[in-house]
């Protein structure tokens, strides 16, 4: 028995490496007892994280983003609830019509100046966590409207999480940024805000 004892630990079960010095994982030839049994049942049924992961997980699968469109981009957008691309995989087919239910806004088209104020007053009112989403050439950087009534960038009244490339882009697209910006949440990657250190 002594000589026994004296084997290595053979489990490397998450309750051996955590230092649980049970009969089974000390004893290898010695079969398990109603309590390692028990133990061996609860390792295999629970999964271990942190609260961190946990709530990332959860803010990423129930992601509701704002109804608002502004150009030719919304239309594409629009159709990311169709059943061809079915974003209901994401927990996210709940358009929210109120800016206070919504934590993700979309910039789908061209930023008009005179639509910078209505804007930014809709994404002062989303809760947070918030992310925001530039949509198409135009959200992201003015596009083809090199001119003073288009806004060059949406960025420059809101922090952005991502951009997505394109004039228009396809709704595969716009899937392709909701699907990085859902990795960089798991990642523990923060809202643009907070990156930015900008007031919100
Ligand atoms: S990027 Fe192209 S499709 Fe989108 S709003 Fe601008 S012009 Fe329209």
């Amino acid at each position: 028995m002594a000589l026994s004892r004296r084997l290595p630990l053979v489990s490397d079960r998450p309750a051996a490496k955590a230092g649980l010095k049970s009969e089974r994982i000390l004893w290898p030839e010695r079969g398990p007892g109603v309590f390692e049994q028990e133990l061996e049942s609860i390792e295999d049924a629970l999964m271990t994280t942190t609260v961190e992961k946990a709530v990332a997980w959860a803010q990423t699968g129930s992601m509701w983003p704002d109804t608002f469109g502004l150009a030719c981009c919304a239309i594409e957008m629009m159709s990311i609830v169709s059943s061809r691309y079915d974003i209901a995989r994401f927990g996210m087919e709940a358009f929210r019509s109120s800016p206070r239910q919504a934590d993700l806004l979309i910039i789908s088209g061209r930023v008009a100046q005179k639509m910078a104020a209505p804007i930014k007053q809709i994404y002062d009112q989303m809760l947070e966590p918030k992310w925001v989403i530039a949509m198409g050439a135009c959200a992201s950087s003015g596009g083809m409207f090199n001119n003073y009534t288009v806004l060059q960038g949406v960025d420059k009244i809101t922090p952005v999480d991502i951009h997505v490339p394109g004039c228009p882009p396809r709704p595969e697209a716009l899937v392709e940024g909701i699907v990085r910006l859902q990795e960089k949440i798991k990642a523990g990657v923060p809202p643009a805000y907070e990156i930015r250190g900008v007031a919100s």
